[in-house]
C-alpha cells in the first residue's frame, strides 16, 4: 500500500525525502505544491523533476477523495459525500458566513459515543481518520468549489478526541504557513466529554476553540441522552473545563440542543446558570435538528427564545445558533457514514 503524503508534516516529509536521497528543499517544495496549491496529481508539480516526480508516484499517494455525491441547500450550505478511497464514505459541510467559509470536518468513519440524538451514533465504529485524510476533505472542497475555507469545525461525524493525536496533527499541518495556513484560533474541536483529552488539550498550547456538548445539566438526564456521561459525569466534566479556561484563558463553547419537553424547560435553564456561573463561556442552543427514528423533537421557537432569555439576563451569555442545511440533511447531527 501506498503511503499517504498528506498524513506527513513537513519535517517528517523532509525526513523521508533525505531517504529517498533528496534535498530536504524539495519537500518544501512539494508540500506547498500539496497544500497551498492543491494539486491532483504528481505529475503537475512542474519545479519538480521527472524522476523525482516518479518516485513520489511509487511510494506515495496524493489520496484524492472522490466526490459520490454533492448536496446544495437553499441556504447555500453544501453537503459532500466523499470516497474515502477504502470502500468507505463520510460526510463534510461547506457552510457560507459572513466573514468567510468553514467546512464542518469528520473525524472518523462512524462514531463509538452512542449520543442518543445523533445521527452519526447507531451506525457501525470502522476507524479513526488519519491525518492527511482530515486534511484531503479541506482540499477536495476548495478543489471543488475554488475557494479558500477559512474555519473549520471538528462537528462531522465522528469524537475529535477520540482521534486525539491525529486531529492535533491535522490541525498542525493546516497550521502550517507554507501550507494551508489556517490559524488554529480559526478551528474549534467538539467533544462529547473525553475528560481525560480535555485535559491533554489544556496543555497542549494551542489557539484552537473547545466545545462542549452538554445537552443536559443532571446526570440523570445527560446519561440518558449520552452514554460517554457514564464514564465521567457532569461534575468531573466541569471541573476539567475549570482546567482548561484556567490553563488556556480561552472561553469554552458548550452546546446545548434543545429537545421538545426533554431538556428545554425552565428548571433545565436555571440548572444550567448555577453550572456555568462566573465560568469564562458561552452557550450555543441548537434547535435540535431531527433524525431518522428520531424521538426527539425541536423545541417550539417560543420555547427557544425564552430559554436563550433566561440564560441572559441571568449572567451567561446565549445565542440560538442558525440552522444550516437541515433540508439536506447536514445540519448538526445529520451525518452518517456510508458503506460503498
Ligand atoms: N462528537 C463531537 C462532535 C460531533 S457532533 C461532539 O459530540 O461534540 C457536533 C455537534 O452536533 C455536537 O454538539 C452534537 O451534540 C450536536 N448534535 C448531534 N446531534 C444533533 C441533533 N440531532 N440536533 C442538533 N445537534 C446535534
Amino acid at each position: 500500500m501506498k503511503k499517504n503524503i498528506k498524513d506527513y508534516n513537513l519535517d517528517e516529509l523532509k525526513e523521508e525525502f533525505i531517504k529517498l536521497g533528496e534535498k530536504p528543499y524539495r519537500a518544501e517544495q512539494v508540500f506547498k505544491w500539496i497544500h497551498e496549491i492543491n494539486v491532483k496529481s504528481f505529475s503537475e508539480m512542474t519545479n519538480i523533476s521527472l524522476e523525482l516526480r516518479e518516485k513520489l508516484e511509487k511510494e506515495f499517494t496524493l489520496c484524492i477523495y472522490n466526490i459520490i455525491r454533492k448536496q446544495e441547500s437553499k441556504d447555500g450550505t453544501k453537503k459532500y459525500l466523499f470516497d474515502v478511497l477504502d470502500g468507505n464514505a463520510i460526510e463534510t459541510v461547506l457552510m457560507e458566513y459572513k466573514h468567510g467559509k468553514s467546512i464542518c470536518v469528520s473525524s472518523q468513519i462512524g462514531c463509538k459515543m452512542g449520543c442518543k440524538f445523533c445521527a452519526s451514533t447507531g451506525i457501525e465504529f470502522v476507524r479513526s481518520l488519519t491525518p492527511g485524510e482530515i486534511i484531503e476533505q479541506v482540499l477536495a472542497v476548495q478543489r471543488d468549489e475554488n475557494v479558500k475555507v477559512s474555519n473549520l469545525v471538528f462537528m462531522g461525524i465522528g469524537e475529535p478526541l477520540d482521534n486525539y493525536d491525529n486531529v492535533m496533527k491535522a490541525i498542525k499541518i493546516l497550521n502550517n504557513p507554507k501550507g494551508i495556513n489556517m490559524g488554529a484560533r480559526h478551528i474549534s474541536i467538539s467533544t462529547s466529554g473525553l475528560v481525560p483529552k480535555i485535559y491533554d488539550l489544556a496543555d497542549e498550547n494551542i489557539q484552537c476553540t473547545l466545545s462542549i456538548s452538554l445537552h443536559a445539566t443532571t446526570d440523570e438526564k445527560r446519561s440518558a441522552l449520552m452514554p460517554v456521561n457514564n464514564a465521567y459525569n457532569i461534575e468531573e466534566l466541569m471541573k476539567a473545563c475549570k482546567y482548561y479556561i484556567e490553563k488556556t484563558n480561552k472561553r469554552i463553547s458548550f452546546e446545548y440542543a434543545l429537545a421538545k419537553d426533554n431538556n428545554d424547560n425552565l428548571e433545565d435553564a436555571k440548572q444550567l446558570v448555577k453550572l456555568l456561573k462566573g465560568m469564562l463561556c458561552h452557550v450555543n442552543l441548537i434547535p435540535i435538528n431531527k433524525i431518522e427514528n428520531g424521538k426527539f423533537t425541536k423545541s417550539t421557537n417560543e420555547n427557544i427564545l425564552k430559554f436563550r432569555d433566561y440564560l441572559n439576563d441571568n449572567g451567561i451569555v446565549a445565542t440560538v445558533r442558525r440552522e444550516l442545511g437541515s433540508d439536506i440533511d447536514a445540519a448538526c447531527g445529520q451525518l452518517r457514514r456510508k458503506n460503498l
